[in-house]
């Protein structure tokens, strides 16, 4: 920069000198010519004076004012038209006129002139006396005049001589000299002498822009290679940004349709990449950008464009390929680079990518719906667990289309009144005393029928449904527990995207007064993914929930991350030990060790267990053994609708206080051992 201004600094100076020395040769050039007409004019009317002087008879006595004598009228009408003479006057030795050669046309001339008509006619007074005294103190005057219209030449000089004899002056004489024609010859010499200057000048202005130009020429080339390389790529990462990537993908389904190569287009997920940007911040996350970035161009071979689109969506077009099979191994390729941890500051960290691939041709022909095709299957490759890649096919747009018909018609199922709430019973320890119910959500779509939650619940967070209808379950379990009989509980499980509103207290607190229930019977059931984001805001809503006296449950415990340091940070009233553990309880010993070693955890912690999916005696004795407080499951009950609720297993006294329940164990105990799951709940 500092060199560009110094060039142009060096370029200015020239061109001004340049424009300086032009306009100086210009004056110089008009001053001489106007030099030479002046020196031409007083010459000539030098000449005509001496001659004038010495050849007219009487001129002294004309001067002395004793009129023109006939020979000094001859001679005079002789000299009117000598040289470039076209006019003279004679004045005495005041500065009177005593003629005028026009006036010798005139058979007699004027005895007498006016005052007026002296030395200086027609010049100011101060001029006039100025000339006139100068004249008669013997030096001679003269002016260049130029004149258009007066019957007089052009261009012209007043020359007036003092004529002396002995040094003294006896009169003068004014002399009008033509130089039309000098000026002339002046004004052509003057104009060739400008044109090859002015042809001159313009050599040394373009032989100096050139130079310039020259030497501005690397940093002006620089610069537009950085513009371009800018407005066509990612600042960050360095790849393809999205509207370059766009213009490369029509140019080569364009190409590809004029017999040029075939290929294939991924479309690229980093997995986790937000909670990497959420918990270390985005230095962090531009650092893991960028060496992904690197990683997919080492994993593509020349020729193939690696693009970022935004945020953790990257790109890639690969040239030559239009199979599944050719694909492959560098999709492959792609997902195994992508999942080698990142080494960011002084942490490792992994996070993997999940691709989906369309190939141009045989999925689609248009760029647009390559790339909607391509993102298709990268959905799926993420629904499929992230970490691998996936291809397109045709039932993924079926898919794509049931998925937003239902977005749609979840939208508006609450107000259709489509949902409900189900009731599953929560056991103590002796599978007979009803502690509450978990509130489980239903869905009966009027042309698909029910619809389970794990169909809908994960579609209601990703299009932010999830906040009306949990809302309107918490509000419906409370309303319809505020029912049931007294210190019977309800569970209500809630989404780790209802956290994300900082309303939640407030939403619990309104649904609890609205209903009337004690917050004391109000559990809340949420999953470990939640305390992984964000964690400081989220324990802090849970601690004001805590503090209200309701009862926070760990669900699905043991699928997650199952961090023993969330169990230490925030005092859970509830662990739910998943299904899949209890499920397992007797085919796996090492699932009886986990299941205590989560009881006995937990216990130390002073944290209730509750033990879901149970569906077979032995599944029960194995848990009751190991004194886990809470049975949940098919075999004691399967969720039903609120209205059918029988609240079995649980009696008040007489006098109001509850009591535990009649003993079931003989029906229990008589149970088959493989107990059928779809068996309706055991009654008591
Ligand atoms: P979850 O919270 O783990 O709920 C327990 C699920 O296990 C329920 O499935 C229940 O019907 C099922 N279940 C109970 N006992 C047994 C058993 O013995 N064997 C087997 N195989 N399954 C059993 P459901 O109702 O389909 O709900 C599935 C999931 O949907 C729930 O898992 C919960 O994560 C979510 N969900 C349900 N209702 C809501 C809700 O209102 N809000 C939110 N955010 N999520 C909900
Ligand atoms: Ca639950
Ligand atoms: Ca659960």
């Amino acid at each position: 920069m500092k060199m560009r201004s110094a060039d142009w600094k060096i370029f200015t100076l020239w061109v001004t000198g340049l424009a300086l020395a032009a306009v100086c040769l210009v004056w110089v050039l008009r001053a001489e010519s106007k030099r030479q007409l002046e020196q031409g004019g007083e010459q000539s009317g030098l000449r005509w004076a001496h001659f004038a002087s010495r050849t007219v008879p009487d001129l002294e006595a004309a001067f002395a004012g004793q009129g023109i004598t006939p020979a000094a009228r001859e001679q005079l009408s002789r000299l009117r038209r000598t040289d470039d003479v076209f006019r003279f006057k004679l004045f005495d030795r005041l500065g009177n006129l005593i003629l005028l050669s026009d006036d010798l046309d005139q058979p007699t001339l004027p005895s007498a002139y006016s005052a007026e008509d002296g030395i200086g006619q027609g010049a100011a007074a101060a001029t006039r006396f100025a000339i006139r005294d100068q004249i008669l103190a013997g030096k001679p005057y003269f002016e260049l005049k130029r004149e258009t219209g007066s019957g007089r030449p052009a261009v012209y000089s007043e020359v007036y001589v003092p004529v002396q004899r002995d040094g003294k002056v006896l009169g003068a004489v004014q002399v009008f000299v033509d130089q039309t024609e000098l000026a002339r010859n002046a004004e052509s010499a003057f104009v060739r002498v400008a044109g090859v200057v002015a042809a001159l000048l313009l050599v040394l202005l373009a032989v100096a822009s050139y130079q310039f130009w020259m030497r501005l020429r690397p940093s002006l080339r620089q610069a537009e290679t950085r513009v371009r390389y800018m407005a066509h790529h990612d600042v960050l990462s360095g790849a393809l940004n999205r509207a370059s990537f766009n213009e490369m993908l029509k140019q080569a389904a364009w190409r590809r349709a004029e017999g040029g190569p075939a290929f294939a287009l991924l479309c690229i997920d980093l997995d986790h990449f937000k909670e990497v940007n959420d918990s270390l911040g985005h230095a962090a996350g531009d650092e893991v950008l960028r060496v992904a970035t690197q990683r997919l161009k080492a994993c593509v071979r020349e020729g193939d464009q690696v693009a970022r689109l935004g945020g953790d969506e990257f790109a890639v077009v690969l040239l030559g390929v239009a199979s599944v099979a050719a694909v492959t191994p560098l999709a492959q390729r792609i997902v195994e680079a992508l999942s080698q941890s990142y080494d960011v500051g002084d942490q490792r960290l992994r996070c993997g990518g999940s691709v989906g691939v369309a190939i141009h041709g045989v999925d689609a022909t248009d760029p647009d719906d390559l790339l909607g095709k391509a993102d298709l299957a990268l959905y799926r490759a993420k629904a499929q667990g992230r970490g691998t890649f996936s291809f397109y096919d045709v039932a993924m747009d079926q898919q794509m289309q049931t998925r937003r018909e239902l977005t749609r018609d979840l939208r508006d199922a609450i107000a259709a009144n489509q949902m409900s709430l189900h009731y599953q019973p929560l056991y103590g320890r002796d599978a007979r005393t009803l502690i509450g119910y978990e509130a489980l959500l239903r869905w009966q779509h009027p042309k698909r029928g029910n619809i389970a939650p794990v169909e809908f619940i994960a579609l209601a967070e990703e299009t932010g449904v999830i906040d009306a209808i949990g809302v309107w379950v918490l509000r419906r379990a409370c309303t319809e527990a505020a029912g049931w009989p007294a210190p019977l509980t309800v569970a209500v499980n809630l989404s780790a995207m209802q956290f994300a509103s900082d309303n939640l207290v407030q939403l619990v607190t309104q649904a609890l007064s609205d209903a009337g229930l004690a917050p004391e019977r109000l559990e809340l059931e949420i999953t470990e993914s939640l305390l992984m984001n964000n964690t400081e805001q989220v324990m802090g809503v849970l601690r004001s929930l805590s503090a209200m006296g309701i009862s926070i449950a760990m669900d699905d415990f043991g699928t997650g991350y199952s961090s023993l340091a969330y169990l230490w940070r925030f005092p859970f009233d509830k662990v739910k030990i998943d299904r899949a553990f209890t499920h397992n309880l007797g085919h796996d010993a090492k699932v009886g060790v986990i299941v205590h070693s989560i009881i006995s955890l937990a216990h130390s912690l002073d944290i209730r267990v509750n033990a879901e999916g149970v569906e077979t005696p032995s599944q029960m004795a194995a848990l009751q053994d190991r004194g886990c407080d809470e049975l949940q499951g098919f075999l004691l009950g399967r969720p039903g609708p609120a209205d059918g609720l029988t609240h079995a297993g649980w009696v008040v006294a007489p006098d109001g206080a509850t009591r535990r329940a009649e003993p079931r164990e003989s029906l229990i105990d008589s149970l088959p051992m493989d107990w059928p799951a779809s068996r309706p709940a055991p009654l008591v």
